[in-house]
């Protein structure tokens, strides 16, 4: 376990805190747009490429460490993470505006996540180990890691999908050095993630380039990590933009390589008559339709922003309490006041479009950057004819489309950009009408629920936090759970080996005790 060090206020680059020579930045308390201390000093090209350089060469030792050392190692990080946990919650709050409720879970799921790979890497399943030994030639299969990864994580969430968050622990766990470009609105709390992420580097003596921390501008040291030649793979989440961005230089190296970027996505509801049959669980799932847009001030990539709404009594019903609900809300903090105006232009630009129309606000909550949730009313046929009304709003704000037919939820589904999750809401009077939209939503989203709202995310084995573009790049995987391991991987196959050359996956004593598929 490790205390907390006073913030150096500069990059981690192969084991040290060295100060940038690129100018600096600060933090900023989105509750009053007060600067933060210490200032941060960037790292320069020749610094970033000091950290690439020593992720490539600790990728030569690490990609062979045994499962027990790098399980170790996570679950150090997770322990050290805890240990951390009151000065991460404080800094957090003040650099993100978000609740220490809220970030104190957001920890507890960091250092959980770290763990879960941990038990992953122990049990070998990865290496996704296939045997056949004849009849002409003995090939044997196995996975191995990518090499150096770039992680760029999100603002809104400052931990989860941040510093030692998903991306970073997938990608320790598959084998991969780790180069992490610190998000500059909350570089305290990247800081004092990279002092636990140190510490257990330290602990277990490994090469100090496993994990490197540079802070800088996406658009510049972001931009050059990107097409640094040691980099074999990048790990994003946040915007569309940001994301097409490192698309777009990743695809255009002298070597590509693959990004796994999580984007954009409105997560559309569909609401059947079934649902809407008694004015209890109307009221219900108004209460709780307003409640996954307003918590984190509507700031997740899985929030709601599309809901499907049966014309008639029962839909005016519920569109009505949906109103008084968000008449009720008061606004949080955003993030930072750049995501706050950027959210007030997409309510300005939603309002101004023909056919769509304010249905209810709430109040501007106190302090800086906290605008009232808003809601929506449109419908399908304004939907189906202008994009705009597809564009995701980051914040509390979203969309209620009303619609006829259940066949016009149909051409709905076949127009909507890919998402990460679908829901549906409906009895099992719909089932029939429900079974025939499946197959769409299938084609549509990474995660289809059948009740309940989009916001949670499990940490597990059988989640995906994926989906078709934009809502990710790469909608053959998932940034959360297990499975994110094998982004970081490729297959390989050794055919006609001497035992004695085999490595422990593959060799027949099955020293790793990996999970292996042989002769089948
Ligand atoms: P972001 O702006 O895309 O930033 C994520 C990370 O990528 C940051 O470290 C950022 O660097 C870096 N980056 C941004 N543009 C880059 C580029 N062109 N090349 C290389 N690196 C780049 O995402 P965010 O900070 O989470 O959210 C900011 C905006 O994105 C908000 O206005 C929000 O409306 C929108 N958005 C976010 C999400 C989400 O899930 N987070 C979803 C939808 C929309 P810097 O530190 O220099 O910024």
């Amino acid at each position: 376990m490790i205390t907390a060090t006073a913030l150096h206020g500069c990059s981690l680059i192969d084991g040290t805190w060295i100060p940038g020579t690129n100018g600096e930045i600060t933090g900023f308390d989105p509750r009053t747009n007060a600067r933060l201390e210490p200032s941060y000093s960037l790292a320069s090209s020749a610094q970033l490429r000091k950290a690439t350089t020593a992720a490539k060469r600790a990728f030569q030792s690490y990609r062979l460490t045994s499962p027990e050392l790098r399980a170790d190692f996570l679950n150090s990080i997770a322990d050290n993470i805890d240990a951390l946990t009151e000065e991460i919650v404080q800094r957090a709050s003040l650099e993100t505006g978000l609740t220490p409720a809220r970030l104190t879970g957001e920890v507890a799921r960091t250092s959980n996540q770290l763990r879960l790979f941990a038990t992953t890497v122990k049990s070998g399943e990865f290496h996704r180990v296939r045997i056949e030994r004849g009849p002409r030639v003995d090939l044997r299969q196995r996975h191995i890691p990518l090499g150096p990864v770039a992680v760029f994580g999100a603002s809104n969430f400052p931990l989860a999908f941040s510093t030692a968050g998903g991306d970073t622990a997938s990608a320790l766990a598959a084998g991969c050095p780790v180069v992490f470009k610190a998000h500059n609105a909350h570089p305290g709390t990247a800081e004092l993630v990279g002092q636990a992420v140190l510490g257990a580097v330290e602990k277990h003596g490994l090469d100090a380039g496993v994990f490197n921390l540079v802070y800088g501008r996406g658009v510049e040291i972001g931009q050059e990590l990107a097409a640094d030649p040691a980099i074999q793979a990048i790990g994003f989440t946040g915007s569309r933009q940001g994301g097409l961005a490192l698309m777009h230089t990743a695809f255009n190296r002298p070597v590509p390589v693959p990004v796994f970027a999580e984007m954009s996505a409105t997560n559309p509801v569909f609401v059947f008559p079934g649902a809407l049959a008694d004015l209890e669980s109307s009221t219900s799932l108004a209460a709780a339709f307003t409640a996954s847009i307003t918590g984190s001030s509507g700031q997740l990539c899985t929030k709601p922003g599309l809901v499907f709404v049966p014309r008639g009594v029962a839909g005016d019903a519920f569109v009505q309490l949906v109103a008084s609900e968000f008449a009720g809300t008061t606004g949080q903090t955003m993030l930072t006041k750049g995501i706050a105006e950027a959210w007030q232009r997409g309510v300005d630009n939603l309002e101004k479009q023909p056919g769509v129309g304010i249905r209810a606000h709430g109040k501007p909550g106190a302090g800086e950057n906290a605008p009232g949730p808003v809601v929506f009313e449109s419908d399908i046929q304004t939907l189906l004819n202008n994009a705009v009304l597809q564009e995701e709003i980051f914040g509390a704000a979203s969309l209620i489309v009303r619609y006829d037919s259940p066949e016009q939820l149909h051409e709905a589904a076949l127009v909507l950009e890919g998402q990460l999750t679908a829901t549906i809401h409906s009895s099992q009077d719909d089932f029939g009408e429900v079974t025939q939209l499946i197959p769409l939503l299938e084609d549509l989203a990474g995660r289809i629920l059948f009740g309940g709202w989009p916001t949670g995310v499990e940490v597990g084995h059988a989640v995906i936090h994926g989906g078709p573009f934009p809502a990710t790049s790469n909608a053959q995987s998932t940034s959360v759970g297990t499975l994110a391991i094998e982004r970081f991987m490729r297959p390989i196959s050794y055919q006609s080996f001497p035992a004695e050359l085999l490595p422990d996956p593959v060799s027949d004593p099955n020293k790793w005790a990996v999970p292996r598929e042989i002769d089948r």
